[in-house]
């Protein structure tokens, strides 16, 4: 059996993102991914399939295992020749007792290494705009722990010399102890004056920061019912945030949003909404998989040169058109003579990328619209091929045989329900933790609602902001019971996230 090996991985300090790319690379290959409290759910999404995945952080409703426990089971995973992820918030070796696992497993003779991780002490900082050091302020910066007994005769804190040894001190898991905190600082030469910041919930959207100095942070915290996890940061450097704040400015900063496309198509949105301060959280409610029956399309295939058109409805309709075409060791030249069609500009942009160029682009991209151009184009007994999904509409193909076309519609591909996990959702949604959903089309709704099982969808979305991509998708969801609060002008990803910007700026 081959040996196994453990890898202790810093997941960074909450925005998905901000993991090193080996510490990304060890969570794809690993067996078994054992995380923290601290750890991002959206890391655990790049586990591999099957992957055994373990939680062992604090939690009211479960066991919580002993570091002793957890040193255990680490040893015992890589000696079954496991390759293990032990993931861990910010860097494993800041307040991570990374150190003791690592211990434990050089005890035990078990292969490891060590991934350093973003630490959340530098970098929820950063993200409320606030550099540990500046050269106008301070060179130094001390991180020390707040979760020493207050009681304790001999801390093991020389409060005396950390009180003004170092410019910008850093305290993590203090929270509780906040008024000891600041009382002790000051008996030992810190002036009261010195600013002071919280940061809680750093690097992700629930970020909050609280500023003040340190003879009133503690008061102000107690009266907004600041609590952890949150950073305690005393020093000059506190000053600049008032020009750096940059992450809390972002518009869409807050916003955890929800993105129901196919995974393949996810990433285009995803990455709009985060560019603009959001984090979108990818379920997806479609998949896209191969017709029951090729027949259809096999036989469109091989009379290609019998269509005046051929009219593309969607990116998957071009992409399963082509795979096809390749799979009969047959390429683009087949499409010679037929006029194209692409409905919207990605279809489009899908199209050129076999090095096609598309002779008509709707502008409106509605199949009613649509047709009132096509009118004086196609021709009566024109062949006219729409390599489409088994469930898409009617009225294009109907509108065009009523002009005389002779149409083909063939399958290209079906869309079946996506594997996200509803029940996971739906307790997000309870707890308030999703504050927008997109629907990109009529089947992002229906899915949604049939992987939620929610028998009350109204009010599971009650205080959800539901956009559109456009007026057919929030027909389908008012039919399901979902009002749409925004649907885009534009029925394109970009008129989605332009209607998304128009709407957080009215409210
Ligand atoms: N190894 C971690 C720290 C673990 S101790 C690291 O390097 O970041 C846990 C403490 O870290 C929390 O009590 C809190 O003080 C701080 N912390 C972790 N993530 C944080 C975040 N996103 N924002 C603010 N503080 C955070």
């Amino acid at each position: 059996m081959d040996k196994g090996i453990v890898y202790l991985v810093g997941a960074g300090p909450g925005d998905p993102k901000l993991i090193t790319v080996k510490g990304l690379e060890c969570i794809q290959k690993s067996d078994t991914i054992i995380y923290d409290r601290l750890v991002s759910d959206r890391m655990l999404s790049f586990a591999r399939p099957g992957a055994e995945i373990v939680y062992v952080g604090k939690s009211p409703e479960r066991h919580t295992l002993t570091q002793s426990e957890i040193n255990r089971l680490l040893v015992e995973k890589a000696l079954k020749g496991k390759t293990v992820t032990r993931l861990k918030g910010g860097d494993p070796f800041v307040f991570g007792r990374g150190g003791e696992e690592a211990e434990a497993l050089a005890a035990a003779g078990v292969l490891f290494e060590i991934v350093p991780g973003v630490t959340s002490a530098i970098a929820a900082a950063a993200y409320a705009g606030i550099p540990v050091t500046h050269r106008d302020f301070t060179s130094t910066f001390a991180v020390i722990t707040g979760n020493e007994d207050p009681l304790k005769e001999d801390s093991s804190i020389d409060w005396a010399k950390i009180s003004t040894g170092a410019g910008t001190l850093v305290f993590l898991m203090g929270m509780a102890n906040l008024p000891h905190i600041t009382k002790r600082l000051v008996e030992n030469g810190r002036s009261p004056k010195t600013p002071a910041a919280l940061v809680r919930w750093g690097t992700r959207p629930e970020q909050r920061t609280l500023v003040g100095t340190l003879e009133d942070i503690s008061r102000k915290a107690e009266s907004e019912g600041f609590k952890n996890p949150a950073l305690i940061i005393i020093g000059e450097v506190v000053r600049l945030r008032e020009k750096l704040s940059w992450f809390e400015k972002k518009p869409l900063f807050g916003k955890r949003i929800l993105v129901t496309r196919s995974r393949e198509q996810a990433s285009v949105l995803s990455e709009a909404l985060e560019a603009l301060g959001a984090e979108p959280l990818e379920f997806p409610t479609i998949s896209v998989v191969e017709p029951e029956d090729f027949g259809p399309l096999d036989l469109a295939l091989d009379n290609l040169g019998s269509y005046q058109w051929v009219i593309f409805t969607s990116v998957n309709g071009v992409e399963s058109f082509f795979k096809r075409l390749r799979y009969h060791r047959k390429d683009v030249r087949e499409l010679y003579g037929a006029k194209l069609c692409a409905i919207g500009p990605k279809t489009r942009e899908a199209l050129e990328n076999y090095g096609l160029i598309v002779d008509y682009v709707p502008v409106e991209f509605r199949a009613e619209e649509i047709l009132k151009v096509l009118q004086g184009k196609v021709a009566a007994g024109d062949r006219v091929l729409m390599p489409r999904a088994d469930i898409a509409r009617k009225i294009l193909p109907e509108s065009l045989s009523r002009l005389g076309a002779q149409v083909d519609e063939v399958t290209a591909y079906r869309t079946v329900p996506g594997e996200g996990q509803g029940g996971r959702i739906a307790e997000m949604l309870k707890k308030g933790e999703i504050h927008g959903i997109t629907f990109t089309s009529s089947s992002t709704v229906r899915n949604f609602v049939n992987m939620l099982g929610a028998t009350d969808i109204k009010s599971l979305l009650g205080n959800v902001t539901v956009a559109c991509i456009g007026p057919v998708t929030a027909d389908t969801a008012r039919e399901m019971g979902i009002e749409a609060d925004l649907v885009a002008e534009e029925y394109t990803i970009e008129g989605l996230i332009k209607a998304i910007l128009n709407y957080y700026k009215s409210i």
